[in-house]
């Protein structure tokens, strides 16, 4: 008999935790994971899921607009119901914490509904109740900040937005990376008044440069008033409530007025009350666990994986790295994760779609790049007379011909720079590019038919 209660023990029943916990149960470890909220965490509760079915939602707005140089009709007035969306993306979410739940009944891992600390090297309490383990493996993830500027309590978060009972008829975001711009998109599309304030003159700045700027101009043709090199200085408002006006002050010394202030102003790992100190964990100034290739923290029977150690805050990512930690501690050899050429899409309006070096990144890493880009008005958008338009860019090595990044701004873009990074994983040349044939008519031919760099 072993010395402990389980051979892992997982606090946190979000994507990272519950892949860990599920595929060492399946391995035959005894498992054990504790949850304090609902299971799947941030991305099926407060993040990834909802986040999309609200875009899906808020992109109608503009079928219906193009609906008519189709030949469509549309009769009558075009109403949107919030309590309807809401509630049904509730219900569907419902259902994946119950798939979740199911997950883990199936791999006969112990669920403890409650919060965990961790009291030594093998040891975790759940709201008193303690249980040993060889390995503990912490998976909480993360949480959104609010900036420190007066007022601040009259803001929102991301976790709030997702529960707001009514739509606002004016919000401000602050902030110019992923949850900032997705969320406004899906303000603007659903018919609140938006206005985007961020500190700095380009939006998702560790992007390459080119999308951050095409974006914000597909953001404003939409309606969306974007203002730069400012940031709020100072919320005030009469009452909390979602239906109260605040006054929001710009550091430019202009006053906005608006019921919902959003703040997407980045994410905390969720260390704070674990314990993790008294138990000898080294965590970094922000609160983020120090892990080494095996996800190991310096205390070796401590691992983490996923947001709280705050390397890439993705989902696939956190998955990847909790089947390196199972492969390890139980099953038949070592696996790895590669953090190069990690895809991602931002579900702004238009989506972009990235896979591999920014312009900037490359010309640091082998020197000299070509550049390929494009920009045109989609098939799609010309009986409709919609006017966005969708960007394109790729980043070569000019001395090896790989192609190094591949960069879109446009419908679908995540949709279609998922196969592009299989490319780039498997390290494809321009010359390989070339030579695939082209899907016609779609966007995405684009990218093997572009054939004279601008740089
Ligand atoms: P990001 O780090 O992407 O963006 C935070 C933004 O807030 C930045 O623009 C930052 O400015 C700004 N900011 C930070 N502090 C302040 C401050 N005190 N005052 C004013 N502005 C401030 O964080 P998000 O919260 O948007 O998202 C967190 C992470 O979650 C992402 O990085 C991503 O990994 C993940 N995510 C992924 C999604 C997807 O895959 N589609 C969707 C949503 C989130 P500056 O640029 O100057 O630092």
């Amino acid at each position: 008999m072993s010395q402990y209660d389980y051979d892992l023990y997982t606090i946190g029943g979000g994507s990272g935790g519950v892949r860990a916990a599920r595929f060492a149960g399946q391995a035959g470890a005894r498992v054990g994971l504790a949850e304090k909220g609902d299971l799947g965490g941030t991305c099926v509760n407060v993040g990834c899921i909802p986040k999309k079915l609200m875009s899906y939602s808020a992109h109608f707005h503009s079928y219906f607009a193009d609906a008519a140089g189709y030949g469509w009709t549309l009769d009558g007035e075009q109403r949107f119901d919030w309590a309807t969306l809401i509630a049904n993306k509730d219900r569907e979410i419902t259902h994946l914490n119950g798939i979740y739940q199911r997950l883990l009944d199936g791999a006969k891992v112990d669920l403890h509904r409650g919060f965990a600390t961790v009291e030594d090297a093998h040891t975790v309490n759940v709201d008193g109740k303690r249980f040993t383990a060889k390995h503990i493996l912490v998976a909480t993830g993360g949480h959104p900040d609010k900036p420190d500027v007066p007022g601040k309590d009259f803001g929102i978060t991301s976790d709030d937005f997702f529960h707001l009972k009514t739509l606002p008829k004016r919000a401000v975001v602050l902030g110019g990376g992923y949850i900032a711009v997705e969320l406004a998109s899906i303000l603007n599309g659903l018919g609140s008044e938006v206005t985007l304030v961020y500190r700095r003159e380009r939006l998702l700045r560790t992007m390459d440069a080119d999308l951050g700027v095409f974006l914000a101009d597909e953001m404003a043709k939409k309606g969306i008033k974007l203002v730069f090199d400012a940031t709020i200085a100072a919320i005030e408002a009469p009452q909390a409530g979602e239906q109260v006006t605040k006054n929001v002050r710009l550091t430019n010394g202009d006053t906005l007025q608006a019921e919902c202030v959003l703040f997407a102003t980045g994410r905390t790992p969720n260390t704070g009350k674990l314990g993790l100190e008294k138990a000898g964990v080294v965590l970094e100034k922000n609160g983020a666990i120090r892990v080494n290739e095996h996800f190991e923290s310096n205390v070796p029977s401590i691992l983490a994986v996923g947001d709280v150690i705050d390397r890439v805050a993705l989902t696939p990512v956190a998955l990847a790295e909790a089947m390196v930690v199972v492969a390890r501690l139980f099953g038949k050899g070592e696996r790895s994760i590669s953090y190069k050429n990690i895809p991602t899409a931002v579900f702004s309006h238009p989506n972009i779609g990235t896979v591999g070096l920014t312009e900037e990144e490359a010309c640091k890493e082998v020197g000299e790049v070509k550049i390929f880009k494009t920009d045109f008005k989609p098939l799609k958008n010309t009986l409709s007379r919609n006017t966005e338009r969708t960007f394109m860019k790729l980043v070569v090595d000019a001395k090896s011909d790989r192609v190094l990044g591949v960069h879109m701004v446009g419908g679908d873009a995540g949709e279609i720079i998922q196969g592009f990074a299989v490319a780039l994983q498997c390290g494809a040349t321009k010359a390989q590019f070339d030579m695939t044939i082209g899907i016609h008519p779609t966007s995405a031919e684009e990218f093997v038919t572009m054939r004279t760099p601008v740089a």
